[in-house]
């Protein structure tokens, strides 16, 4: 068996062509995986959409209802920055679902990735920068509120602070939100999640990694979290049109490395996910995102 990945056939949906929301990535991902012997028969899983209810453990059912609908008001859709239909409904709540599936399954094998997830800017009550419901979010709230876990720890490494899981668990002390982010870019207001890491712009790998170092290992020890929600997000890379970093490819593949293996090495089961990624050359940006699913992979057998 291949390291467990979860993908649904709608993560790439029908889109407007030239929306600066790359959409067309998510079937890349699947495909270059499939191409490069990562996704294996047998280790691909589709997740079942999330319900209202699954939903509703973090986002209040008037903006469920809404946005299912297709009647939010203009003004919060131009917030969410991505078009309505049908498909862009079933994609979300499949993603929401997605990553619960990979944190499931990551408790039974140790690792185990979505290949799309990391909404991170979704608050309970509105969506946010391309983000309609948070599966971080939600993810973390299943598995805390039925007993599935005790500790859920979030590492949010995408290059934008995870403003709308901060907010979701400001008061709930068995999920801690940690969030390394770009001090000067979106969300320009942030909120405050347990811990915030802000990095300077134009930071390189080494500085970079350096600064992972100075945390990762000491929060690990200090809450020995039951699962650690990985939001491995590729916005830090130089090439990246949202982001204000200079990491390289390798840097990302190092760091994704470093953060499984500080997990697996204490016997931290840890979920992937692929967070942000924004640049013209869609084919290019779909190959970096595989970064942690090759550093699943590697982890994975591994240990197998
Ligand atoms: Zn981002």
């Amino acid at each position: 068996m291949g390291v467990p990945l979860v993908y649904y056939p709608l993560y790439t949906t029908p889109f407007p062509e030239g929306h600066r929301f790359p959409m067309p990535k998510f079937r890349m991902i699947y495909e270059i995986l499939v191409e490069d012997g990562i996704a294996e028969e047998g280790s691909v899983f589709r997740p079942e959409p999330a319900s209202r209810e699954l939903l509703s453990l973090v986002h209040e059912f008037g903006y469920i209802d809404a946005f299912t609908a297709g009647t939010l008001d203009p003004k919060a859709m131009r917030r969410i920055g991505l078009p309505w239909s049908e498909e862009i409904v079933e994609r979300t709540r499949a993603a929401v679902a997605g990553t619960l599936l990979a944190a499931r399954l990551a408790l039974s094998h140790g690792i185990a990735c979505n290949t799309a997830g990391g909404t991170h800017h979704a608050h309970p009550d509105f969506g946010s920068g391309f983000c309609i419901f948070n599966d971080l979010a939600v993810a973390a709230k299943r598995l805390t509120s039925d007993g599935t876990v005790d500790r859920v720890l979030i590492v949010d490494l995408d290059v934008h602070q995870g403003d709308g899981t901060a907010r979701a668990f400001s008061d709930d002390p068995a999920v801690f939100t940690f969030s390394m982010h770009s001090g000067k870019n979106f969300p320009f207001h942030k909120q405050s999640s347990d811990l915030d890491v802000e990095l300077d712009d134009g930071l390189d790998d080494e500085e970079y990694l350096r600064i992972l170092a100075a945390h990762l290992p000491d929060l690990l020890e200090e809450l020995r979290p039951d699962i650690v929600l990985y939001d491995a997000g590729v916005d830090p890379h130089a090439a990246d049109r949202l982001g204000r970093l200079e990491m390289t490819d390798r840097g990302l593949a190092r760091r994704d490395a470093y953060v499984l293996d500080h997990c697996l090495r204490r016997g931290i089961p840890v979920a992937g996910v692929i967070g942000g990624g924004y640049s013209a050359d869609h084919r290019a940006l779909a190959r970096r995102h595989t970064t942690i699913h090759r550093a699943a992979h590697d982890a994975f057998m591994a240990r197998t």
